[in-house]
């Protein structure tokens, strides 16, 4: 949403693309709330990007799982390319990305990475082997073709103290942006912070404090989630649902809205904009960074 909309004239101009639900790894907390969700064809997609476009979106996130399982992800980047979209793509995986680095380079603005330790750590927790250096590889070729980078960690009580090394790391790779998102309750998330709990709001607060005054934010914005509020952010399918994600309180974290195909954009903008948590939280979430 452009800064000063009211809910009478909501703009999405950020909009999530569910590619796929799967992906290689196996983070103990993944909120993906289905991982064998169905895939659908391209045409689905470039058919959504254009009613996007034509409604003033500006820039797509292609997230899963892992939008580089998707068997049409150059055609869907490309297209939506040639409409004008900014598109930005998140993974974890740098093995993957590098073997798709032909539909990656020249079609995306910006990759994130989620980092969630370094090398081993992170290895251990998305359970792979190597896939940390697979993933400072692909960054390398990534910066050479000047595609920006940025890195996303979840903040756990397993992560938490490893968030000033996380963060220096990104300064030495030349990533302009470090988010730390909160835990949240979907997924395999559930079960992860019924068991593990939360970082405590204070010694997250004050840890935040101690990263932005150090030396390496000068050359690394960090930008914190804490997925209380409603609506950061608007996804859609393959099949044309669109959600709001997060919604904290229902069954799966989401609030489903609607169908582009079924009912077209506008009623479904009505639908969101009905709730102003929702045009807050989504108007909230877009001004913490204009990527
Ligand atoms: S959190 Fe991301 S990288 Fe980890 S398993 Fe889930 S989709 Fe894969």
């Amino acid at each position: 949403m452009k800064k000063g909309q009211g809910a009478d004239n909501l703009v999405l101009s950020s909009v999530g693309f569910k590619l796929t639900g799967a992906c290689e790894y196996h983070c103990p907390f993944c909120c993906e709330p289905d991982r064998s969700q169905k895939v659908y064809p391209v045409v689905n997609f470039t058919k959504i990007s254009e009613m996007l476009w034509r409604h003033g979106t500006k820039r797509l996130c292609f997230t899963g799982g892992d939008p580089l399982l998707y068997k049409e992800l150059y055609e869907v980047l490309s297209y939506t390319t040639r409409l004008g979209f900014k598109n930005v793509l998140l993974t974890a995986n740098g093995r993957l990305l590098k073997k798709n680095i032909k539909a990656v380079g020249g079609n995306v603005d910006a990759v994130r990475f989620s980092v969630h330790g370094i090398r081993e750590k992170h290895d251990k927790v998305v359970d792979c082997v190597g896939s940390f250096e697979e993933m400072e590889s692909a960054i390398a070729i990534l910066r050479d073709l000047r595609v920006s980078i940025y890195a996303a960690t979840v903040v756990t009580n397993e992560s938490v103290d490893d968030l000033c090394e996380i963060l220096k790391w990104c300064a030495a790779e030349q990533i302009s942006h470090l988010f730390l998102f909160e835990l949240m309750k979907s997924g395999a998330g559930k079960e992860y912070v019924d068991n593990k709990g939360t970082v405590d709001d204070d010694a997250l607060r004050s840890l935040l404090e101690r990263l932005r005054q150090s030396d390496d934010a000068a050359k690394v914005e960090i930008i914190h989630y804490d997925y209380k509020s409603k609506g950061d952010c608007v996804l859609i399918y393959g099949n044309g649902a669109i959600c709001i994600d997060p919604y904290p309180g229902s069954e799966n974290f989401q609030l489903y809205v609607g169908n582009i195909f079924d009912e077209g954009l506008e009623k479904i903008i009505e639908r969101i904009s009905a709730d102003p948590e929702n045009v807050n939280g989504y108007v909230e979430h877009h001004k913490k960074y204009s990527l």
